[in-house]
């Protein structure tokens, strides 16, 4: 960094008398931006650089960008729920910098020529930088193998579908494939691990809900059980790297916990709303909590805090899935499942952290977020060396968060395409005052920046990483020709 301290002209950003929450403990001091990227961090006995924009941070703690690796922002073919512009301001009022979006679009990200062609949709219209998680259906599994790290790290698989997500994996030998596949690509699997096959017959003897107090016991936890069982047995097998997503028991976390514990390749997510919500709240707020997978109850809620304060959850994803608010008002059996939550992603979890561990300090339960919603979304999808850490060399996405704000939550706050939230009347503590990406102010407390956030290349960290047992990924060998 010695070009870097001896910069000849000023700086285009310093942020002064923050307290900088670094890979290596919350310090105060000043971080300086050229270029777009973080080029000097320096404590706070020493005088701030020169730099065009000074932001004084006092009282305030900065954080890395969240990068929320689970969105649904509807693009191609579902754009009256939301759209990049939409999504990617209420991604920017949360302090997220980078999404990784789902394939559950219409068309589904099935090829690679979809995604070229998603991105050009994309760009010139999101504020935040992002990324494609792949889709597959049982009749595309090895187009797997044409992925490059420029198109996609990883693959979605449904276990179970709903409105939005027709392409399941119903049959074991598919699935089988698909892990197997996935191993000799070095490719991560991203799973809503759900049994269709539990709900099936299930549904048989009892029907689809006809209230939604009863929408947690048709999609009851033995669904979740019983899928990240197969998905256990599967990577045992193959050696494949995998992301189990939205996990939302007690039992799963357990049973993911041991994987992990004898050295599966294993990782998983929990969103904000299963750690807010419980089934006991499904009374009052209906539809707007009808979530796939369904919000459980409260021992499982605690399973899931206890999960993420002790380091076993490795990412929180948002989900953020919109529908219209005519969608969510059609009778039960009918009304889609899914929530926003780009926006509410860091907030709402902070609120929790500091309402349920009261002991815990306002540093340290910012240092978990950091790490829970910044540097290991970075790793496991291979944007590290890019993103993820407030260090020196990388990208300059930077939020600036105020830990003792307490505000209360409502749809005027809501900056999603159909400006509603499960959250509205919670009294929030802790908010996101400006976020910065590559060194551009995207929020600034009451409006937006540019929409100049691009398609990210990343680099495949199963290539060079956790080499996969028994199969060697082979990331690097060129793509196979089409089918
Ligand atoms: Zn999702």
């Amino acid at each position: 960094m010695d070009r870097l301290t001896t910069h000849p002209t000023p700086y285009d950003l310093v942020v002064t008398d923050a307290r900088i929450v670094t890979p290596h403990g919350v310090r105060p001091g000043h971080l300086a931006v050229a270029d777009g990227r973080i080029a000097r961090i320096l404590p706070s006995g020493e005088t701030p650089p020169p730099a065009r924009r000074t932001l004084r941070a006092r009282g305030l703690h900065l954080l890395p960008g969240v990068i929320d690796s689970h969105v649904h922002f509807r693009t191609p073919g579902l754009t009256h729920k939301e759209d990049w512009a939409h999504g990617s301001r209420a991604a920017a009022a949360g302090g997220v910098t980078t999404v990784i979006d789902m394939p559950n679009t219409r068309p589904a990200l099935h090829t690679v020529e979809r995604a070229h062609q998603k991105a050009e949709l994309i760009e010139g219209t999101s504020l935040v930088d992002f990324r494609f998680h792949f889709g597959v259906s049982p009749h595309t599994v090895e187009t797997i193998r044409d992925l490059s790290p420029r198109v996609a790290t990883s693959v979605k698989v449904f276990m179970t579908g709903h409105h939005t997500a027709p392409d399941v994996i119903h049959d074991p030998k598919v699935l089988a494939r698909v892990f197997a596949v996935a191993a000799e690509t070095g490719i991560r699997l991203v799973l809503h691990a759900e049994d269709d096959g539990v709900f099936a017959l299930l549904d048989r003897r009892q029907g689809t809900p006809r209230h939604y107090d009863q929408y947690e016991r048709t999609r009851p936890r033995s669904g979740g059980i019983v899928a990240v069982t197969k998905i256990i047995e599967l990577v045992r097998r193959y050696g494949t790297a995998a992301h189990v997503l939205h996990v939302s028991s007690a039992e799963e976390a357990d049973l993911l916990a041991a994987a992990r514990h004898i050295g599966l390749p294993i990782t998983y997510e929990t969103t904000p709303h299963h750690l807010s919500f419980t089934a006991a709240d499904t009374h009052r707020l209906g539809a707007r909590i009808r979530l796939s997978p369904a919000i459980r109850h409260s021992d499982d809620q605690q399973r899931l805090w206890d999960a993420l304060v002790g380091g076993e959850i490795s990412t929180l994803g948002s989900d953020h899935a919109p529908h219209t608010i005519e969608e969510k008002s059609r009778p039960a059996p009918d009304a889609p499942p899914g929530l926003p939550g780009v926006q509410e992603l860091l907030t709402a979890v902070f609120t929790g952290l500091r309402r349920r561990f009261p002991h815990t300090s306002v540093d340290d339960s910012l240092t978990l977020l950091a790490r829970v919603c910044s540097a290991e979304p970075a790793r496991l999808f291979g944007l590290d060396q890019q993103k993820g850490s407030l260090t020196e060399g990388l990208d300059a996405d930077l939020v600036l968060f105020d830990p003792e704000a307490t505000w209360l939550m409502s749809a005027r706050h809501a900056h999603t395409k159909n400006h509603w939230s499960a959250y509205e009347g919670w009294t929030f503590t802790g908010r996101p005052t400006t976020t910065i990406r590559r060194g551009e102010i995207i929020w600034d407390g009451t409006s937006f920046g540019p929409a100049g956030g691009v398609w990210l290349d990343a680099r495949n960290p199963l290539a060079t990483e956790e080499p996969a047992t028994p199969h060697h990924p082979r990331a690097t060998r060129e793509p196979a020709p089409a089918p």
